[in-house]
C-alpha cells in the first residue's frame, strides 16, 4: 500500500492494525467472513474508476468492452454455481437486491409476508424502521414457542388470511434449515410470488453443503460477504420469465450506476466457489458448527432449538446471569470476537439483549476443526463464568494468541486459497 501510505499515512495505519486484528483474533460473527486475497485485489482494481449505466451491450456511457466482459462473467458463473435461469450481479447490497425485488413485481401498498426481526428476520423485510415497511404493507409471522422453529402450518393459515402478493423466506437469525418446498406450495396457493433470502447461507448454497431454494422459488437474493467469503454486495437470482422486470427495477428503478469492481469481486468469488477449497470450507463451517452446539449443549448451555443445521448457533445465556452484551464485551477483550443476539421471543432491549451468536465460516475458512471448536468452547465456557478474573483472562488471551498464529488468515503472506 505504497500510495496509501503516502497520499494518508493515517489511513494506510489503520488498515495495518485492522490486519493485526483480523489476525490475532477469532471472529465467530456469522455474519462475516474472510476473503480470499484475490477479492482483496480485483475490489481495489482499475475496475473502480468506470462509471457504466445500465447493462453489457447496452449501456449509457463509451468505454464499456471490458467492464461488460466482466459483467458477463459473474452473470454465466453464477448462473451455472447455483443453476439459475436469470442472474442480476449489480445490486450494491443484499438490501439493495430485495428492495428491487419487491419493485419489479409489487405495487407500493402491496402486501407481504415475512419472519418478523425479533424471531431471526432481516430489517429490509418489512421493519418499521426500514423503508421497505413504508412502501409495502407486512405482515411477520413468528416462530412456534416451544420449538423456536418456523411453523408451516402458522404460516399457511396466515397467508390464506392476509393474502399477500408475496412471501419472503429468509432469516438472519435461524439456526435450521427451511423448507423451500413447503413455502413454495404456501405461496402457489394463494398465488404469491416467493422470494428466498439467503444472505447468510449463499456460500453454504453454492459449496452445496445445504440444499439450494432455487429450484423452489420465484426470485432468491444475498449478499456476498458472509457465508460466500467475499466482495460486497448483492445479488439476484430469478426465474427467467422475470429477467426484464428484474434488470428494469435494479437499474433504473432503485439504483444508478453500478461498482464495476464489485461486479468483478463476484465474478472472482463464483469462479471460487467450485475450487475444492471453498467446498471443504463450507462443508467444515457445517460440521464446525453442529459440533460447537453439541459441546455448548454438554456444559449446560441452553441453545436455541438445541442445535444447528447451518454455520450458526445461537446461545440463550438466560441461565447465566449473564446478559448478550456483558458476554460479548468480557469474550472481546480476549480476542473472541462475536454479537450479542436476541433470542426468540426475548425479554431482554435489542441492545441487551438474551443471548450470542455465533458462526464458524470464518474459523473455517482458517482451516480450524473440531479440536479447536471444543477449546474455544472451553474460553468462552470460562470466560462467561468468570466474566471479571484476570488470570483466567490472561490464560485466554495467550491461548488465543497461540491459536491464532498457528491458524494465519493474512499474516506472513498467507492466503486462504
Ligand atoms: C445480512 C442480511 C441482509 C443484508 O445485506 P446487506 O448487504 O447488509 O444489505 C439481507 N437479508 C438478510 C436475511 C441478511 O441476513
Amino acid at each position: 500500500m505504497k500510495f496509501l501510505l503516502r497520499d494518508d499515512p493515517e489511513m494506510a495505519k489503520l488498515v495495518k492494525q485492522e490486519e493485526v486484528r483480523i489476525d490475532s483474533t477469532l471472529n465467530l460473527i456469522a455474519a462475516e467472513n474472510h476473503s480470499p486475497r484475490s477479492i482483496m485485489e480485483i475490489m481495489g482494481s482499475i475496475f473502480n474508476t468506470k462509471t457504466i449505466e445500465g447493462y453489457p451491450g447496452n449501456r449509457h456511457h463509451a468505454g464499456c468492452k471490458h467492464v461488460d466482459t466482466v459483467e458477463n462473467l459473474a452473470i454465466e458463473r453464477a448462473k451455472a454455481v447455483f443453476g439459475a435461469e436469470f442472474v442480476n450481479v449489480q445490486p450494491h447490497s443484499g438490501t439493495s437486491a430485495n428492495l428491487a425485488v419487491y419493485f419489479s413485481v409489487l405495487d407500493v401498498g402491496d402486501r407481504i409476508l415475512s419472519m418478523s426481526l425479533p424471531h431471526g428476520g432481516h430489517l429490509s423485510h418489512g421493519h418499521r424502521a426500514s423503508a421497505t415497511s413504508r412502501c409495502f404493507n407486512f405482515k411477520h409471522y413468528a416462530l412456534d414457542p416451544s420449538t423456536e422453529r418456523i411453523d408451516y402450518e402458522m404460516v399457511r393459515k396466515m397467508a390464506l388470511r392476509f393474502q399477500p402478493k408475496m412471501i419472503v423466506t429468509g432469516a438472519s437469525s435461524y439456526p435450521r434449515l427451511i423448507d423451500y418446498k413447503k413455502m413454495s406450495e404456501i405461496a402457489k396457493e394463494i398465488s404469491a410470488y416467493l422470494l428466498a433470502d439467503i444472505a447468510h447461507l449463499a456460500g453454504l448454497v453454492a459449496g452445496k453443503a445445504i440444499p439450494s431454494p432455487v429450484p423452489h422459488c420465484d426470485f432468491v437474493t444475498f449478499t456476498c460477504y458472509k457465508t460466500l467469503m467475499g466482495g460486497r454486495g448483492g445479488m439476484i437470482l430469478a426465474k427467467e420469465e422475470f429477467a426484464k422486470k428484474i434488470n428494469k427495477s435494479v437499474f433504473p428503478g432503485t439504483q444508478g450506476t453500478s461498482a464495476v469492481n464489485l461486479i468483478a469481486a463476484k465474478a472472482v468469488i463464483m469462479k471460487l466457489a467450485s475450487d475444492p477449497k471453498f467446498i471443504e470450507i463450507q462443508k467444515q463451517t457445517l460440521e464446525n458448527a453442529a459440533y460447537m452446539a453439541s459441546c455448548l449443549v454438554e456444559k449446560g448451555y441452553r441453545v436455541v432449538t438445541g442445535g444447528t443445521d447451518n454455520h450458526q448457533v445461537v446461545v440463550d445465556l438466560s441461565n447465566k446471569g449473564i446478559t448478550g452484551a456483558q458476554a460479548e464485551q468480557c469474550l472481546e477483550d480476549c480476542g473472541i470476537v462475536l454479537n450479542r443476539n436476541v433470542v426468540p421471543a426475548d425479554a431482554k432491549q435489542p441492545g441487551k439483549t438474551s443471548g450470542i451468536r455465533i458462526g464458524t465460516g470464518a474459523l473455517s475458512a482458517r482451516y480450524m476443526g473440531k479440536e479447536q471448536m471444543s477449546t474455544i468452547v472451553e474460553w468462552m465456557n470460562q470466560l462467561i463464568n468468570n466474566p471479571e478474573n484476570p488470570e483466567i483472562q490472561d490464560a485466554v488471551k495467550a491461548g488465543v494468541n497461540d491459536l491464532c498464529t498457528r491458524f494465519p488468515v493474512y499474516a506472513n503472506g498467507h492466503d486462504i486459497f
